[in-house]
């Protein structure tokens, strides 16, 4: 089994005992994604789109954003593509918006609070995105999610540009989980959404309650400490059937994959870098009976 190829030619990554497992890509560029189909990634798991929106000296026009989103993900036409929405606060200020300062940024205004904000920002990317998905298959994740107010704004401005367009097929729509409210909120949130992608980065910063970018708490960024591998398992749960993968930092770390698939996770995206040694990894795995972690 573990010889058979899918249709992209890649080999298949099973464990010991049997089970599939589809390792993805994190990238931010055309280059990240050429990197990324040279390594045998299964698709990219996450597209990070805040160094476009940073480096750019005005709020950049659909028709901008569609263009470097095209030439970007071509080499990955055909496998399975997730691009974010852009998840930026306080802390990352592109000049175009002048934010005002905020005292705690992580606790503020980023992600899909700030696009709720600034229609203009949200309505940019999500044309973008339609106008892509005419020519490539691709997902929509919306970062920084708390409540269902966040998922419900972002489908029902999707819907309204698609018919705008004359768009019938939606692109897929994703929930980051990064927030312990949203991880405890799965039975709301699926219904107006495909699939999770679990941002562990975040989902430890806030679990753990210590800054990812403060490093007098290192000692508690810990981001397979049991009470947050206990969040990712109940969000797999608590999906039923619904997709979810894992994209943070945790995704690559080889000592704690064995945790993460005893989850019950089944899909995750890593560095494009990182995509050999993680699928190695995974071969020499044996999940056994999955069990609390
Ligand atoms: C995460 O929070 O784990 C994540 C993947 O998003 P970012 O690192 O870009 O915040
Ligand atoms: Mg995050």
């Amino acid at each position: 089994r573990e010889t058979m190829a899918t249709a992209n030619g890649i080999k298949r990554t099973v464990t010991r005992d049997g089970l599939e497992v589809s390792v993805m890509a994190n990238v931010r560029s055309r280059e990240d994604v050429e990197l990324a189909m040279e390594r045998g990634a299964d698709g990219i798991g996450l597209f990070r789109t805040e160094p476009f929106f940073l480096a750019a000296k005005h709020l950049p026009t659909d028709k901008e954003f569609a263009t470097f989103l095209l030439e970007s993900l071509k080499p990955a036409r055909g496998r399975r593509i997730d691009v974010r929405l852009l998840d930026i606060g306080a802390d990352k200020n592109p000049i175009y918006l002048h934010l005002p300062p905020e005292p705690d940024p992580f606790l503020g205004r980023r992600g899909v609070r700030l696009l709720r904000e600034y229609p203009e920002l949200l309505a940019a990317q999500l044309r973008a995105i339609l106008e892509v998905s005419k020519e490539v298959e691709i997902g929509v994740l919306i970062p920084m999610v708390t409540i269902e107010n966040d998922v419900l704004h972002v489908v029902s401005m999707l819907q309204q540009f698609a018919a705008e367009m004359g768009i019938f097929k939606l692109p897929r729509i994703g929930a980051m989980i990064e927030t312990p409210a949203a991880a405890l909120s799965i039975t709301s949130l699926k219904t107006h959404v495909d699939f999770f992608s679990i941002g562990s980065n975040d989902l430890t910063q806030y679990t753990m309650a210590a800054g990812r970018e403060n490093p007098l708490v290192v000692e508690y960024f810990i981001d397979d400490h049991p009470t947050v591998l206990r969040l990712i398992e109940w969000v797999v749960r608590e999906s039923g059937t619904m997709p979810v993968s894992i994209c943070g930092e945790l995704a690559s770390r080889i000592d704690a994959i064995p945790k993460l698939l005893r989850t019950g996770i089944m899909s995750l995206s890593v560095a494009a870098a990182l995509v050999p040694e993680v699928k190695m990894a995974i071969r020499g795995i044996e999940i056994k009976k999955r069990r609390e972690p």
